[in-house]
């Protein structure tokens, strides 16, 4: 067998245990049968051996005992049919015997006579013929203080040994049997144990090979290991189609947007470079071109801001932030371009609030919607700011009179590049990202953003901050 295959090395693992715990039973099973078997008889021929010493131990034991072979069969029943029985008298002579079997080819050894003296009683085993074992137990009978008869009670092992011959026979039949058996079904079940991984593997084949990543592998209907492999290689492959979709998107929006300032760049530059021009004229496309040049990179900084949020690794440095600090300062930034529309900025409401965030993104968020309302309000407009400690979290809102958005546009505007009115928002200079980048920033902070607006009449931001600890600050 090839052990170069998990199926194979746990097939091979499982057979050898179970043959190491089959040959180990098997041991211990013949051992203690065998012994048991054996102690059996010891105590069979020593019950024997008493009776007769009792009998022997009657008056008229001195003489050959009669009715010895009748009282056997009356008495010990026919498992005494096997045995046969010896009475010596106290020096060694035989007293009287059984006639059942040839009792004259087991000896009275010196060694148990020498233990009879003694009073100890001693098993002994003669081969009788070859194959013939004889189990005998020498028993002395004592009467006060004197070795005055001889028990032998004897008994073939003949019916243990065919026993014991059998249960061998059976052993090393089956167990063999066993293992091929054995070896044949853990292959089956580890092959089908294995069935859902050799799936998984041809799955990420495929997708390795043509690259589809909108393929999935089916979960078996068991939660096992194998089920949370594939549920994982799926999640993997979720997110691995999730990123590479959102980089398509990223670099075709990003080409996209691109694309109208580099015509204008270019087609201004060859336009002028045709032929010779006054000074002016080259200033003049000179700083439309820086314009064009500085809308770019404004795009290019948003969008690398919302390439890393899109691989949630954008830094954030958590520090205890003074929101309220943050939102004067912006105001107080943004007061010149309001003044040049002689749009009015009212703190109505502003509350002290400190909490655990970014204050860097925190400051950008306030500035875009704050630039934002600047953008989308004509001239003598108003901006209302609040913010308020709301226990739990800050809640700040930011409300205008200006344009509004329609409803129907309402739920894109935090979206990559939306913009409602697109000549307009260019012509304000904006990029289209700057709702998603706020989004971003709010849910890097748990918090929630919300938008109000009625066309021609204005639009209204509402935030909830999280003021305590959040969940991912090790990331800061
Ligand atoms: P932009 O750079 O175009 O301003 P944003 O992502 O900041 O991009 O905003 C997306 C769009 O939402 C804008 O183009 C504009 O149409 C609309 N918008 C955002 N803020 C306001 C506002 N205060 N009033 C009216 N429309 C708004």
């Amino acid at each position: 067998m090839m052990l170069n295959s998990i199926r194979s090395r746990l097939t091979a693992w499982h057979v050898a245990l179970l043959g190491a715990i089959l040959i180990l039973f098997s041991v211990l099973l013949y051992f203690f049968l065998s012994k048991r078997l054996h102690e059996g008889i010891d105590n069979s021929l020593m019950v024997s051996a008493s009776v007769v010493r009792k009998t022997a131990l009657l008056e008229y034991s001195r003489n050959p005992l009669p009715g010895l072979e009748f009282f056997f069969d009356q008495f010990l029943g026919y498992s005494n049919l096997n045995k046969f029985y010896r009475i010596y008298d106290g020096s060694g002579n035989v007293g009287s015997r059984s006639q059942g079997m040839d009792a004259s080819q087991f000896p009275l050894t010196q060694a148990a006579y020498m233990r009879a003296i003694k009073g100890l009683e001693t098993y002994e085993t003669f081969m009788v013929s070859e194959n013939d074992p004889l189990r005998v137990i020498t028993l002395p009978v004592i009467r006060e203080d004197t070795l005055i008869n001889l028990v032998q009670v004897g008994t073939s092992l003949v019916g243990v040994n065919e026993t014991l011959k059998n249960l061998r026979f059976f052993l090393f039949a089956t167990i063999p049997g066993v293992l091929v058996l054995s070896t044949l079904v853990g292959r089956f079940m580890a092959r089908r144990a294995l069935q859902p991984v050799a799936k998984i593997t041809q799955a990420a084949r495929q997708i390795a090979s043509g690259a589809d990543l909108s393929r999935r592998i089916p979960v078996p209907e068991v939660q096992d290991e194998i089920g949370y492999l594939a549920a994982t290689f799926n999640e993997m492959m979720a997110r691995l189609e999730k990123s590479f979709t959102q980089m398509r998107q990223f670099s075709s929006d990003a080409s996209h947007e691109l694309r109208t300032p580099l015509t204008v760049l270019k087609g201004q530059s060859e336009l002028i470079l045709r032929k010779q021009r006054e000074p002016g004229e080259y200033q003049e496309v000179l700083s439309s071109n820086l314009e064009e040049i500085n809308y770019m990179s404004r795009i290019l900084d948003d969008l690398f801001i919302l390439s890393k949020s899109d691989e949630a690794q954008v830094p954030l440095e958590y520090s205890q932030v003074d929101l309220k600090l943050i939102v004067e300062e912006v105001c107080k930034h943004l007061e010149i371009l309001a003044d040049e529309k002689n749009i009015k900025i009212i703190m109505a409401y502003l509350e002290i609030v400190s909490l655990k965030g970014d204050a860097h993104r925190l400051r950008q968020m306030v500035s875009t919607l704050l630039h934002n309302s600047i953008k989308y309000t004509p001239e003598n407009g108003e901006i209302k700011v609040t913010l308020q400690d709301m226990g739990e979290y800050a809640y700040f809102t930011i409300a205008d009179n200006g344009i509004g958005i329609p409803e129907s546009d309402l739920p894109l505007i935090f979206n990559r590049f939306y913009r409602v009115d697109k000549a307009r928002s260019r012509e304000e200079g904006g990029s289209g990202l700057g709702l998603c980048i706020c989004k971003h920033i709010v849910d890097l902070h748990h918090g929630k953003i919300e938008v109000e607006s009625r066309l021609k009449e204005g639009t209204k931001f509402k935030i909830r901050l999280p003021k305590t600890a959040l969940q991912n600050e090790s990331n800061g």
